[in-house]
C-alpha cells in the first residue's frame, strides 16, 4: 500500500517527477555555464507562460508573499494612492503590503464570496486619481475569481498601473498580460507553475518599468529593489554570469523543467484542462448537494474549490476521514468563515483521475459521517463534466 496522500491542497501541489529530479540533481556553481543557460532559459520561458510579449522577468527566491511584496515595494512612493480590489484574504494582505510602503489604500469589497462588480471598480476610479490599482486573480481564501480583463481595461482607462496576484493562477487560469494590458502580474512556484516552494516570480511590463525608473525615492526594500536585480535578470538572459544574491539554483533548475512542460503542453491547453477539472469539480460538490463559499457560479475558480461543510459536519468530521481514504485537503483560511468551508486544490499536474479520487475520498468521509446522498453521484457527475468541458473547448 501507498504511504502516502494524494496531495490536493491549494499549494504546495503534487509534482512531475522530471521537475523534482532536477531539484535533487548535484548544484552546480551559480556561475557554472549550465545554469547560466538554464536560468536564461527559465527566464525566456518565464515571459512566454504570462503571455507577456515585452515584459520584465523577476524570478527571485522567495515565496508569493516576496513577489507581492516586490511588486508593490517598487512601483509605491509614500503618499501615492492604490486601488485594492478586494477579493478576500490575499486582497486584503496586499493592503497592508501597500500600506507598508506608505500608500493610501482604498478598497472596492464585496461581502465574502463576492467580488466587487465592473461598475463599482468604476465608480471608485472615476472619484479619485490612484497610481495602481491590484487585483487578486485568485483569491485563496475564498476561491473566487476576478474578471482580470475587464479590471485591466478599466485601470488602463484610468491611467492606473495594474498588479495582478496570479499566485493562484498563472499557468492554470486564463491570463494575457500583453493582449489585456496588466501592467505587472506575479505568481509563485508552488502552485499551477509545479515547482517546490522556493520561487517569487514576478513580469513588469514596460509602463511599470517606466514607472520605476522614474520614481523620485528610493525603493524602500534592499532585497526587492529592481535597481539590484535588473542587470542580473538582464545578464542572465543574454547568457552572462552576474550576481546579487545567490540564485536558488536547482529551484531554478527545476522551474527550467516545469516551464518546458507547460508550454509543451501549451497554455491554451492548459487553461481548458484546468476548466474542466474546475467544472468537474463544481458538478460533484454540486451533485452532493454541498453549498460553497463563491455566491455565484461565475465566481468560482478553475484552480481550487471551496465547499462549506454541511449542516452539522465540522473539520474535525470531515478531513481526517477523507485523509484515511487517501486524499489530503485544506481547511478553511478566510478568517469570518474559516470553520464553515474546506479547500481543494486542482492545478499544475492534476488530472480528471486525481479529481475523481478526491470526489470518492470526499463521498468515503461523508458517508462516514452519515451524510444523506446518492453513493458514487459526486463521481459520476464530475466525469460527465470533465468530458462535456474538454469536447466543448476543442
Ligand atoms: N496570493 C495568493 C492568491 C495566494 O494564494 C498565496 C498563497 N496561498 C499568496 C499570495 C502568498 O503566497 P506564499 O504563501 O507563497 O507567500
Amino acid at each position: 500500500m501507498k504511504d502516502r496522500t494524494l496531495l490536493m491542497i491549494p499549494g504546495p501541489i503534487e509534482f512531475e517527477p522530471a521537475v523534482l529530479a532536477a531539484l535533487g540533481a548535484p548544484t552546480t556553481s551559480h556561475v557554472a555555464p549550465d545554469f547560466i543557460e538554464a536560468f536564461g532559459q527559465a527566464l525566456e520561458k518565464t515571459r512566454k507562460v504570462f503571455l507577456s510579449d515585452d515584459g520584465q522577468p523577476f524570478v527571485l527566491a522567495g515565496s508569493g508573499t516576496l513577489a507581492m511584496d516586490t511588486a508593490v515595494a517598487n512601483l509605491i512612493e509614500p503618499g501615492d494612492k492604490a486601488l485594492v480590489v478586494n477579493t478576500g484574504f490575499f486582497s486584503d494582505r496586499m493592503a497592508l503590503i501597500l500600506e507598508r510602503y506608505g500608500a493610501q489604500v482604498t478598497h472596492v469589497k464585496a461581502p465574502v464570496g463576492g467580488r466587487p462588480t465592473i461598475e463599482e471598480v468604476a465608480a471608485a476610479l472615476k472619484k479619485d486619481r490612484f497610481k495602481v490599482m491590484t487585483i487578486t486573480h485568485v483569491d485563496t481564501s475564498t476561491a473566487v475569481i476576478a474578471d482580470v480583463k475587464a479590471l485591466a481595461q478599466l485601470a488602463q482607462q484610468y491611467g492606473a498601473l495594474s498588479i495582478v496576484d496570479g499566485v493562484c493562477s498563472v499557468a492554470g487560469e486564463e491570463l494575457r498580460m500583453s493582449e489585456w494590458g496588466v501592467d505587472v502580474a506575479l505568481t509563485a512556484s508552488q502552485k499551477a507553475i509545479s515547482v517546490p516552494p522556493g520561487l517569487a516570480l514576478v513580469v513588469a511590463g514596460p509602463r511599470a518599468m517606466q514607472s520605476f525608473k522614474a520614481r523620485k525615492t528610493p525603493v524602500m526594500s534592499y532585497y526587492s529593489d529592481w535597481a539590484n536585480w535588473l542587470p542580473i535578470m538582464e545578464a542572465y538572459e543574454s547568457r552572462k554570469p552576474s550576481y546579487f544574491g545567490t540564485p536558488a539554483v536547482n529551484l531554478v533548475f527545476a522551474l527550467n523543467v516545469s516551464l518546458d512542460q507547460i508550454l509543451k503542453e501549451g497554455l491554451d491547453a492548459r487553461f481548458k484542462r484546468h476548466r474542466a477539472l474546475g467544472a468537474a469539480v463544481q458538478a460533484a460538490l454540486k451533485s452532493l448537494e454541498l453549498d460553497q463559499v463563491p455566491t455565484r457560479a461565475e465566481f468560482a475558480a478553475h484552480t481550487l474549490s471551496a465547499p462549506r461543510y454541511p449542516q452539522g459536519i465540522t473539520q474535525a468530521d470531515l478531513l481526517p476521514k477523507v485523509q484515511k481514504a487517501g486524499v489530503t485537503l485544506a481547511g478553511g483560511l478566510h478568517p469570518a468563515i474559516k470553520a464553515e468551508y474546506f479547500r481543494i486544490g486542482h492545478m499544475g499536474p492534476t488530472n480528471s483521475g486525481d479529481v475523481l479520487a478526491t470526489i470518492g475520498a470526499i463521498e468515503t468521509a461523508l458517508q462516514q459521517c452519515n451524510y444523506a446522498f446518492t453513493s458514487g453521484a459526486g463521481v459520476a457527475a464530475a466525469q460527465t463534466a470533465y468530458q462535456e468541458t474538454i469536447l466543448r473547448f476543442l
